[in-house]
């Protein structure tokens, strides 16, 4: 068969079992109201927390930082691509989350292959959660030190499980337990402080991937670290992006003096990959400070989060257990999914069905997020759609 008849027949596998996926265009900037294939919309889907990716302040030390430092970082950070921005942008870093040190990753799935890649060898064991990003998993499954038998997943946040894990295996040299702090397409928390207990107990380092809690979680946003108070010794590894609250682009690990410099040394996806733009890194020290100083922004989240649980349970629509900005409404079947967000789309709004591979089998899902920058008409007009919607009730 010819690459593009092979490749066809699977694309159209794809479309029959509503598994395909089509981007959008967007034109303008990304904020909650968005031009999304040349119409009018409010955007419930992305990640922008705080409403900081459109930020006027932010923009503008973007574009003051463009005069100073050009475009491209021109090479990786090992050559001659590691700017005073990124310098001081990763000092700031460790300062906010408590941690001795911090350094930059291109991109938060490239920090996860990263981080097994510096620190797991043969014989060694990592431990996840099977909801975890896709990321986490494939830096498991990527990893050429960790065979099949050294990757090992439990069922959501059952930490029972984890012990057993832990507590069977006598051969492993390093332990790593990885998870999603927030995780991402449910909004519930993993239970940190009793995971880190556990990680204490069985000679096991934790790592926690803190994309949805940095800029969210703690009283000054610093995330689940300042949230639960785990210091560094309580959470040694600590990872989130900058591309979701924060407003920006890539990523960071915070901790040790030996972690950091150890993942300078040997993860690939550091070594060999090209430093961000010096700007972003310029951008993202106003999004911390703005992040820090701007509670209220965290505080209207909460608001926000509580108007729309209180209003979708009225509707009697199928919540997840998520005081997060993450708030998905479980549908289960792959087509009326597709079915109801085209129908929101229809009234204006924009809710992303997430389906499988995303989440299991017979979970699909609208993921209905909430920014600082929504209104409260906001969450009403997406309440009063929800309720119109031509849907069986016993899907819902
Ligand atoms: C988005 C996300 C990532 C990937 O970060 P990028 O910077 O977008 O590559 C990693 N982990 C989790 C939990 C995420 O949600």
């Amino acid at each position: 068969m010819s690459l593009d008849d092979s490749l066809q027949a699977e694309l159209k596998r794809l479309k029959k079992q509503s598994l395909y996926r089509q981007r959008k265009i967007t034109d303008g900037p990304q904020q909650v109201h968005l031009i999304s294939n040349t119409k009018s919309v409010i955007s419930f889907c992305s990640n922008d927390y705080l409403g900081l990716a459109n930020h006027p302040d932010i923009a503008k030390a973007f574009k003051n930082a463009v005069n100073d430092y050009g475009v491209g970082s021109g090479s990786a950070h090992l050559v001659s691509g590691h700017s005073r921005a990124h310098h001081q942008l990763e000092e700031t870093l460790a300062e906010y989350t408590g941690r001795s040190r911090a350094v930059l990753f291109s991109t938060g799935y490239m920090a996860n292959l990263g981080i097994v890649n510096a620190l797991m060898n043969k014989g060694d064991c990592v431990y996840q959660d099977k909801l975890n990003h896709a990321s986490l998993i494939d830096a498991a499954l990527l990893s050429s030190a960790l065979s099949a038998s050294r990757f090992k997943r439990y069922s959501h946040n059952n930490l029972t499980r984890l012990e057993q894990l832990l507590a069977s295996d006598h051969q492993s040299q390093r332990k790593l337990v990885m998870s999603d702090a927030v995780f991402s397409m449910d909004g519930d928390l993993a239970p940190v402080r009793q995971m880190s207990q556990l990680c204490q107990q069985h000679n096991a380092w934790l790592m926690l991937d803190d994309a949805h809690g940095f800029g969210v979680l703690g009283q000054h946003g610093a995330g689940v670290a300042e949230e639960f108070a785990l210091d560094q010794q309580h959470l040694p590894i600590y990872m989130a992006t900058l591309g979701k609250a924060m407003g920006g682009f890539g990523a960071f690990v915070a901790g040790s003096e030996a972690l950091i410099e150890t993942l300078i040394q040997k993860a690939r996806p550091y070594v060999y990959t090209t430093a961000m733009p010096p700007a972003i890194a310029q951008a993202v020290l106003m999004s911390l400070k703005i992040s820090r100083e701007q509670s209220w922004r965290r505080e209207k989240l909460q608001q926000l989060i509580k108007q729309f649980r209180m209003g979708a349970q009225q509707l009697g629509l199928s919540l997840l257990a998520s005081q997060t900005p993450i708030q998905p409404i479980m549908i289960g079947d792959n087509h009326t999914a597709m079915a109801i967000s085209k129908q929101l789309e229809q009234h204006g709004l924009l809710v992303t069905a997430i389906r499988p591979p995303t989440v299991p089998q017979g979970t699909a899902r609208l993921r209905v997020t909430l920014s600082a920058a929504h209104s409260e008409a906001d969450i009403e007009q997406l309440l009063n759609a929800l309720a119109m919607l031509k849907i069986p009730q016993d899907v819902l």
